[in-house]
């Protein structure tokens, strides 16, 4: 006998295993690992879909007791069908419950109230009409005989303007119904978070470089619709081109192209301060065809707009990473833009890499993934340059030139007595761009702030002699290690310089903001940090007031950097640009660079001159050096080298297992068990190229009282990492040390634990 182990789609159910079914054997020749099959299930039997992921000869369950499967789909268009099996590929590559996964891929359906729309039709016509008005006449029915007048016309109207504009009451749409003269007919109204007031025309012509990458790319569009077998070359496409250089039309064209061919697009944008103006560049081609998902919307809001997708009404879905699960019925194109930012990450289980997986959509819907950036990953790129990818370039900019970048060495103005936070070149030129009413951008580096030691003198950075990664400073006197655990006592003196002027550092947005009104007092600021933009709408508010020239100076944090397009910024200033080196991780250099080169990007957008000016302690690392220079492929060389002899991605696999618990002898207990069977499978297997490093304790140690600690893996092959992961998720589910003990893994990791 055959049997089938079935995910169903169990979203509103609480139960997260799959149910083994009997295959009848008319089916065993269609049905397969993969196929979508409709089942009986629960005490009714009601017939629901469900995704194969197991068929065996063998049934832990007494046959007798088994239900049978009705039917195997052929058609692989069934939206909720494709869901299902994305939430399965979620949980295996990355580790996750089947549950949990099935929750990020398809929205929660329970405790969403629509809004029902309620219209008054006519329901009789011809003669009857004038009978009716002249019995309404008769009786001097008046409130009836208005409504008629009204609907002879029209035909139909809204309850609400019956009810609020012609006055007419409840009981009056009553008896008319029960004449007969009128029915009710209601539907739901699905809300539309889209609101943008009438814009010109699209008149956009791409120029002859754009029109040759999108050209190309609809070229592979063109296989990849038709059937063809075709490789990832034509299904995944990165389109690198400098900042301003008109990705974005680039794109409105290929889903013009998608749509013509009756396919719907996703687009996903790294950061929800981008949604308005993106939105608006959209609509301007797509009108009311656009939509958002994101989550500042309400639960009903995102579900409405997953609805509309499903009916059709929209054809392009904007939003972060959770839009790649909009239930579009013919899928056709993504879009990734910015694709190396980190947000396309998903830091919460189970931890998805959104590139991946819209790859993986790509590919079962048939689908073409575009990925775009000024400053591609160097994941990306190093697939582009290993032929797994198509690369395009962008290498002009239609509007505005490239700013002038300046590096200004922060050890030297310390030399020079400049103890202020702005350096006097940055000084000079912001007292310049006020002078003339021009705006400027301040953008402090926020990111692996706090933490690290460095020697204001000279500059160097308290390091790993193991690890080439930054040690943190802890509260009790060390500098630590989170890579390998390597400790040591903070020293009070400069190991290179002898200076006493060691100290850990970090400028917020606030101190940004002070310094400005006191060497500035005239100057109008606006600050737009976490603080500033945490309630609905903050991030459009202080961006709209900062387009429409409410300010001359926006200071923020990396949310600033990213893709906003002001025309009369002619200046940026970097302030701290090293801070994001010395984070303890390999992608700092790679951080550093896409943050540096992004931040040059603001300037001089328009027609007017724009200037950069970037405050560092190490003029000379190669990502500030070749972000000075813009110059991607020199940095990439560097960056790829390094990766390579230390083993890590893209060059080989990672993956992080965090372990968390309130109890410290629980987590040991755990972290040893973990660290034992993975020793075992390295020894049993003979998988010499495993690196195990660690365990040690995670950046930050505690959280909430939790303990956490973390241990990487590290191989060329990523099968074998998610071969351990299987077992070890059985192990966790078979010990009871793991009860609580929380286990989690992060595949590629982004940044350290
Ligand atoms: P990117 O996304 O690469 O940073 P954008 O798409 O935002 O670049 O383009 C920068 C600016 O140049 C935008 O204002 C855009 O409308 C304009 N632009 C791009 N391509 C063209 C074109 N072919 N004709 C006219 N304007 C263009
Ligand atoms: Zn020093
Ligand atoms: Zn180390």
């Amino acid at each position: 006998m055959m049997f089938a182990n079935v995910i169903i789609d169990i979203s509103h159910e609480k139960l997260d295993r799959p149910f083994g079914y009997i295959v009848p054997k008319r089916l065993e020749d269609v049905i397969s690992v993969g196929s979508f099959v409709r089942v009986p299930f629960g005490v009714g039997n009601r017939e629901i879909s469900g995704f194969v992921i197991e068929i065996t000869d063998k049934s832990d369950y007494p046959v007798e007791k088994m239900k049978e499967i009705y039917s195997v789909s052929r058609d692989k268009e069934i939206v909720t069908s494709r869901l299902i099996e994305l939430a399965h590929f979620i949980k295996t590559e990355y580790g996750s419950t089947m549950n949990r996964a099935l929750k990020t891929v398809i929205p929660v359906k329970d405790k969403i109230k629509h809004v029902e729309r309620k219209t008054i039709v006519l329901n009789i016509e011809g003669d009857e009409i004038g009978d009716t008005m002249a019995s309404y006449r008769k009786k001097r029915a008046n409130a009836r005989l208005r409504l008629l007048e009204e609907l002879k016309e029209v035909k139909m109207l809204p309850k609400s303007i019956v009810t609020d504009k012609l006055n007419i009451t409840p009981g009056t749409l009553k008896s008319m119904m029960e004449e007969g003269v009128i029915r009710v007919v209601s539907e739901t109204e699905y809300r539309n978070p889209v609101n943008i007031e009438e814009q010109e025309e699209y008149d956009i012509v791409l120029n002859s470089q754009q029109r040759q990458v999108a050209d190309s790319i609809k070229e592979s569009m063109g296989a990849v619709y038709s059937g063809e077998d075709v490789d990832t070359k034509d299904r995944v496409h990165l389109i690198h081109g400098i900042t301003g250089s008109g990705k974005t039309e680039v794109y409105i064209d290929l889903i013009e192209g998608a749509i013509n061919n009756g396919k719907q697009a996703i687009v996903l944008i790294p950061e929800i301060a981008l949604t308005y103006q993106t939105v608006k560049r959209f609509t301007r081609k797509f009108k009311d065809k656009v939509s958002i998902i994101n989550s500042k919307l309400s639960k009903g809001e995102r579900y409405d707009q997953f609805e509309r997708a499903k009916k059709g009404e929209v054809s392009v879905m904007i939003g972060p990473r959770s839009a790649l699960f909009t239930p579009f019925s013919n899928l056709g194109l993504i879009i990734i833009d910015e694709e190396h930012e980190g947000s396309y990450k998903s830091d919460s289980v189970p931890k998805y890499n959104a590139r991946e997986v819209a790859e993986h959509i790509a590919i079962t819907t048939g689908s073409v993934l575009v990925l775009g950036s000024a400053t591609p990953s160097l994941d990306s790129y190093y697939k582009a340059m290993n032929g797994e990818y198509s690369l395009h370039k962008l290498t002009g900019r239609e509007k505005g030139n490239l700013a002038d970048v300046h590096v200004v060495d922060l050890r030297d103005e310390l030399h020079q007595g400049n103890k202020s936070i702005f350096s006097f070149k940055l000084q000079k030129l912001i007292a310049e761009r006020l002078e003339r009413k021009e705006q400027i951008m301040l953008f402090i580096n926020r990111r692996g702030y706090a933490g690290f030691v460095s020697c204001r003198e000279c500059g160097s950075v308290m390091k790993c002699p193991h690890c080439d990664v930054s040690l943190k400073a802890h509260n009790n006197g060390k500098l630590i290690c989170h890579y390998c655990g390597y400790e040591v006592k903070t020293p009070r003196l400069c190991p290179k310089c002898g200076s006493k002027y060691i100290a850990g550092f970090g400028t917020g947005t606030q101190k940004v903001e002070m310094a400005i009104k006191k060497l500035f007092p005239t100057a109008r600021v606006l600050r737009m940090d976490m603080d500033t933009t945490s309630k609905k709408g903050g991030h459009e508010e202080i961006l709209s007031a900062f387009s429409n020239g409410d300010a001359d100076i926006l200071v923020g944090t990396q949310m600033i950097v990213k893709g906003h397009d002001f025309p009369n910024v002619t200046l940026v200033g970097v302030l701290a640009a090293d801070m994001s080196l010395y984070a303890s991780d390999y992608r700092a250099s790679e951080r550093t660079f896409q943050l540096l080169t992004q931040a040059a990007g603001r300037a001089g957008r328009g027609s007017k001159k724009g200037d950069v000016v970037i405050q560092t302690y190490n003029p000379d690392n190669y990502s500030i050096v070749y972000s000075k220079e813009q110059n991607y492929e020199s940095f990439y060389s560097e960056e790829i080298a390094y990766r390579k002899l230390m083993l890590y991605p893209p060059v080989a696999h990672m993956t992080a297992i965090l372990i968390t618990s309130k109890d410290t002898s629980l987590l040991n207990e755990a972290v040893e068990i973990l660290c034992g069977r993975i020793k075992c499978l390295k020894n049993e297997q003979n998988e010499k190229m495993l690196a195990i490093i660690g365990p040690a304790d995670a950046g930050i140690a505690r959280i909430n009282d939790v303990y956490r600690k973390v241990i990487y893996l590290k191989h060329f092959d990523n099968n074998v990492l998610i071969q351990i992961k299987d077992n070890l998720e059985k192990l966790i589910e078979a010990d009871r040390v793991f009860e609580n003990v929380n286990v989690s893994f992060d595949f590629t990791p982004q940044g350290n634990y």
